[in-house]
């Protein structure tokens, strides 16, 4: 979890999964640990981050609306920049938590045995 939120390989936690802003590494240099494997598995990060939005959201709106007592307009006005922001800042981090629960359940292949099947 530490390694997710620092954006670090979830198998070594030596390196960065990110090799420039909005670019993920296809493999981790140290321990070869595949971060981009078949087709559609970035689905998954997409899920991650569409869920956290939406938690975002929701939490932003009954805090607004129910703690603050904030204008309904206003919230919205709020609630759409938040859902325009909060998906694009937190792309990295949806990668990252989607490539650490994908480690937690059945380990990140490794890029040499990866080339060798495919
Ligand atoms: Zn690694």
């Amino acid at each position: 979890m530490k390694r997710c939120v620092k954006l670090r390989c979830p198998a070594c936690g030596e390196t960065s999964i990110v090799e420039r802003p909005f670019h993920i590494r296809h493999h981790c240099p140290v321990c070869l640990s595949l971060y981009k494997r078949e087709d559609g598995f970035f689905v998954g990060a997409i899920l991650a981050n569409v869920v956290t939005t939406e938690l975002v959201i929701l939490v932003f709106c009954f805090f607004s609306l129910l703690v603050i007592g904030a204008d309904y307009e206003n919230v919205l006005v709020l609630l759409f920049i938040v859902a325009v922001v909060f998906p694009v800042a937190f792309y990295h981090h949806s990668w990252a938590f989607w490539l650490g629960f994908d480690y937690l359940v059945e380990k990140l292949p490794k890029y040499k045995q990866y080339r060798s099947q495919h």
